[in-house]
């Protein structure tokens, strides 16, 4: 959406405020933005937790130029549940949502903070806490996720006593892991733990139809934690161009959605799933999210028939992280989901320096390995088809 440059920006937010701005992010029907009333995302249950949670949440590892604004807007659409890491940004995530609680303290209260931490010994994780508790400017983080989990057998007892002495101590609400490898298994397995509260899990239009998938939100949900979907837009690997994504184009701006709207919608649909943590740099992707999280219109059978045709015509473009499957099939363990998902970052988000950044963490014999490595069996293992060999040596040509 461009702005229109006649208006100054204050005249954009303005409007923004007041709905006009962000009913142009809609075509047809006029959501509640139009009215003239305050645009307030809808909450959720989260888990057992007891309270509920914005199904809009805003995710921040991509913001290169952190917008003070951006929060106070968000807040103001009730956009309240903050995902940051000690990591992102090389810190300036944490270091920005201090700053605006420094500024805005009654907005503390308002808000759901989750952040994570990559440490694997309780030390560690202590350490990583005060220093996020430190950066954020706060005396205690709603959610605290363990981060990348890959494994249950990665959240022990010693992870458990943690979890329950930061609980004890205040610094921390609750307590769960996000994962981006082996999804089902995990969320699976963490159902039958019982002191998980919380997951955040890859989780799109395209894994939510699989068997697997549906298991284990139902076991989730069964078993209280609760669930917060990640990489919504299903972004892949390869960009394809399908004439059924020609089909899905013309049929959701019909509709007045926006492809992006709708892949939330799709998402939103399952009201096992409490909130989305959509990565919002900026006031048009912050405004069109809202518009759709306020819009009440759901999308119809078809839509999501059509959507999962789409999934399925590019199966082999998307990796959907099922780690064991393949990096079981070649000799130095190659973390070949996490290639994967590095170059997504580069190739569908855009992030070529982040995607670089994370390249680099493989340590460097793994890395002189990769580029020989046979990937015939793994290729036949993946479920998806994909041409991994192929797409590992792009990788470290454009990430290196
Ligand atoms: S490359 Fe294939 S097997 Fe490996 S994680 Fe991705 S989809 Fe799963």
């Amino acid at each position: 959406m461009k702005i229109n440059s006649r208006w100054t920006r204050r005249d954009f937010l303005k409007a923004a405020c007041t709905g006009g701005a962000a009913s142009m992010l809609t075509l047809k029907h006029k959501p509640v933005l139009a009215s003239g009333d305050a645009a307030v995302v809808p909450t959720r249950p989260f888990g057992k937790t007891g309270i509920t949670v914005p199904m809009l949440g805003f995710g921040t590892s991509l913001h290169v130029a952190f917008g003070q604004l951006l929060l106070r807007q968000a807040v103001r659409w009730g956009v309240t549940y903050w995902d940051t890491a000690p990591t992102y940004m090389g810190g300036n995530s944490e270091k920005a949502i201090g700053q605006y609680f420094e500024k805005f303290p009654a907005d503390r209260k308002k808000v759901f903070l989750v952040t994570k931490s990559h440490a694997w010994n309780a030390d560690d994780r202590t350490r990583d806490l005060n220093v996020s508790l430190e950066h954020m400017r706060t005396d205690y983080i709603d959610l605290y996720f363990a981060h990348g989990v890959g494994s249950v057998a990665e959240l022990d007892a010693q992870t458990k006593r943690w979890a329950q002495k930061a609980k004890s101590e205040g610094k921390i609400r609750f307590f769960g892991f996000s994962t981006h490898r082996n999804v089902e298994h995990c969320m699976l397995a963490a159902a039958g733990l019982g002191w998980i509260d919380a997951i955040m899990m890859r989780y799109n239009f395209r894994s939510m139809h699989g068997d697997p998938m549906k298991r284990a939100v139902d076991a989730c949900a069964e078993a209280g934690i609760g669930l917060t979907a990640m990489k919504t837009q299903g972004g892949g690997q390869i960009k394809t161009d399908t004439t059924t994504e020609l089909k899905l184009a013309g049929r959701f701006l019909e509709k007045g959605f926006t492809d992006a709207q709708a892949k939330l919608k799709a998402v939103w649909q399952n009201p096992l799933i409490a909130s989305i943590c959509s990565e919002m740099p900026n006031m048009t992707l912050l405004m069109s999210n809202v518009a759709a999280a306020v819009d009440k219109m759901s999308l119809s059978a078809r839509d999501m028939q059509l959507l999962k045709e789409y999934a399925h015509e590019t199966r082999s473009d998307y990796c959907a992280g099922c780690a064991d499957i393949c990096e079981s099939a070649t000799l130095t363990r190659v973390p070949i989901a996490d290639v994967m998902r590095y170059l997504m970052y580069a190739r569908s988000y855009g992030h070529h320096r982040r995607a670089g950044d994370l390249f680099k963490k493989i340590p460097a014999k793994i890395r002189a390995q990769m580029i020989h490595l046979d990937y015939g069996l793994a290729e036949q293992k993946c479920p998806r088809k994909m041409a991994i060999g192929r797409l590992v040596k792009t990788a470290i040509k454009e990430l290196s």
